[in-house]
């Protein structure tokens, strides 16, 4: 059957931050008709927005997925959870964050579901993950991935030194 390929972005504030990410990458190839293909590195980011909470930590993953973009959100937003999220506010902590970044090439506006996720472009610490495992990645409607970093230079992003989680390249 055929399959597409998906970029998820992954951030966590609350309750070893590290630790759920390195488990959802798990569960992430566990998914119904779903493997995992790469997975970044783990990145230190400072919260945007809403100020007066923990870092994050942020990575990216690479799935090959025969799930429909409809199908795999509400599957993310259950194993999210799954990780005890509880929805509070825009921007606030949370145990895991699950968001679609990019499916195939496709665009889509639905109530409830945007592709290419809207604010790839504004964000250092989805940009910089997702270009670690996808060098050539072109975001609809923005261009290559490489070309979008210039938006965000002023947003603190720190690499985590970990065996565990060291990249593959797709
Ligand atoms: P954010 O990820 O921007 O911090 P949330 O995780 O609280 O915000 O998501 C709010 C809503 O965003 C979700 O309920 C979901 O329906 C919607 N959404 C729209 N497009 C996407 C996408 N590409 N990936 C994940 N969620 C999305
Ligand atoms: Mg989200």
């Amino acid at each position: 059957m055929s399959r597409s390929r998906a970029f998820i972005g992954l951030g966590s504030n609350l309750e070893e931050p590290e630790l759920q990410l390195l488990r959802a990458f798990d569960e992430l190839d566990a998914l119904p008709d779903t493997r995992l293909v790469a997975r970044s590195s783990l990145y230190r980011s400072a919260p945007l927005g809403y100020l007066d909470q923990p870092d994050f930590v942020n990575a990216v993953a690479a799935i090959d997925t025969g799930l429909t973009p409809r199908q795999l959100l509400e599957t993310l937003l259950a194993l999210e959870h799954r990780h005890g999220r509880v929805r509070d506010f825009l921007n606030g902590p949370r145990t895991l964050d699950l968001d679609i970044l990019l499916y195939d090439g496709l665009t889509l506006h639905e109530p409830g579901l945007t592709l290419p996720h809207p604010r790839i472009q504004d964000r250092a610490f989805v940009l910089l993950p997702l270009l670690e495992i996808a060098p050539d990645c072109v975001v609809p409607g923005h261009g290559p991935a490489t070309g979008l970093l210039y938006n965000c230079e002023d947003q603190r992003l720190e690499k985590l030194p970990a065996a565990a989680c060291e990249p593959d390249v797709v």
